[in-house]
């Protein structure tokens, strides 16, 4: 008989005489749970491991999208397409990768109703589009348009690195785009080119001027690399900060195609707020992080200088932030990714064109994000870099 605990909506509340509460995570309040607090969450029996061990079959019956580990994922990323427009030596290899056939991609009505599924039962309140380059998807606008229409607006993000997005801005707005995370490295034409191995640092620049004019918050995701733009971080800071963006420096991950990521070659975070203090002064941000990827500093001139804006650093890789993870992913072929690091996904898209309805599809999404594991284990010495990469994924 499988056991049916008794949780609230949203908060998952468990009472202690629960059989296995000693073995589950105990929520403290509305926003906190025992893993917050740093305990281990000591998972059941059939507790997956990092490989992706078989999913415990007790879910209990709750409509959100709850872990064993106490968490509840109401952020959603959404990855659009397989396909990019740059070829990112962190993330492809230079002759790109083979790219999904047209009809294993979800098409735009199969993304409405998932996500539709998403915020009215699920509890999802942040979407976010990714891809590859989701600018590639023709239907992007009327994709936003249609979220955008739904009862239980989300709030609408899109990843992207800004080329083409001077020619959609305006649309993207208006069809309810509520901010974009742009990706830019460097603002040095030659450093871009060899990064990104294409010329487009023009393109993207123009990109980000469009975003400047239509969107109030406009966001920066930077990746430092050894020997090529590490020295440059500084000055985009500067950049940034002169144009009221937010800049976040994003650890490099292994999620590249040619599984080349070297740990000891990785810029870490550490090196991050070094090498930013040699030009600024640094302090924790006031506001509660909340689940968010990024750790805050409010930036600031040196020797007490005024305040010049905020920076973000996503240091997956040596501070992870996994116990308070809030978010869950769909594929472009529709598959439910509990971890940007998961080695296991659960297929929504088959079912969905097989005609589940909304209740089994729903249920099939809570029983993949009850599976969720503790974090990612890249400190392990077993650590298994996943065979999906981030152009596939969409971060
Ligand atoms: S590695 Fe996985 S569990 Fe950790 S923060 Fe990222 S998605 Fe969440």
């Amino acid at each position: 008989m499988t056991h049916r605990h008794r949780y609230t909506t949203g908060a998952t509340t468990m009472s202690a005489g629960d059989p296995g509460a000693e073995s589950r995570v105990l929520r403290i309040s509305d926003t906190m749970t025992t893993v917050d607090l740093g305990m281990p969450g000591l998972a059941a029996p059939g507790d997956p491991g990092p490989l992706g061990a078989p999913l415990p079959g007790d879910r209990p019956h709750a409509p959100g999208l709850i872990d064993r580990f106490g968490r509840t994922a109401t952020d959603l990323r959404v990855s659009l397409t397989d396909r990019c427009n740059l070829r990112c030596t962190y993330c492809m290899p230079a002759e790109g990768l083979p790219t999904l056939p047209r009809d294993a991609v979800m098409t735009r009505a199969e993304i409405v109703r998932l996500v539709g599924i998403a915020t009215r039962d699920l509890g999802v309140r942040q979407v976010r589009f990714t891809g590859g380059e989701p600018l590639l998807r023709g239907d992007l606008v009327e994709i936003v348009r249609d979220v955008a229409a739904l009862e239980n607006r989300p709030e609408i993000s899109l990843t992207t690195n800004a080329v083409g997005l001077d020619h959609r801005a305006r649309d993207l707005r208006a069809a309810g785009l509520d901010r974009v995370n742009i990706s830019l490295d460097t603002l040095d034409p030659d450093t871009y080119a060899r990064m990104a191995r294409r010329p487009f640092l023009a393109r993207t620049l123009a990109g980000i001027d469009a975003a400047a004019r239509e969107f109030d918050v406009v966001k920066i995701n930077a990746v430092l690399v050894r020997g090529l733009n590490l020295d440059h971080a500084a000055d985009l800071l500067s950049w940034c900060l002169e144009r009221g963006f937010e800049l976040r420096f994003i650890e490099q991950m292994p999620l590249d195609a040619d599984h080349a990521w070297d740990r000891s070659a990785m810029v870490t975070a550490a090196e991050v707020r070094a090498q930013l203090g040699e030009r600024f002064d640094l302090a924790p941000d006031e506001e509660p992080r909340d689940g968010a990827p990024a750790e805050r500093f409010t930036v600031s001139g040196h020797g007490g200088g005024p305040r010049l804006g905020r920076v973000g650093i996503i240091a997956s890789v040596t501070e992870p932030f996994c116990a308070d993870c809030r978010r869950t992913r769909l594929t472009a072929e529709g598959a439910v990714r509990a971890c940007l690091f998961a080695h296991t996904e659960s297929d929504l898209l088959g079912p969905l064109r097989a005609g589940a309805n909304d209740a089994t599809l729903a249920d099939l999404w809570r029983t993949a994000m009850w599976g969720k594991w503790a974090g990612h284990d890249m400190a392990a010495a077993g650590f298994v870099q996943p065979s999906r990469t981030m152009s596939a994924i969409g971060g």
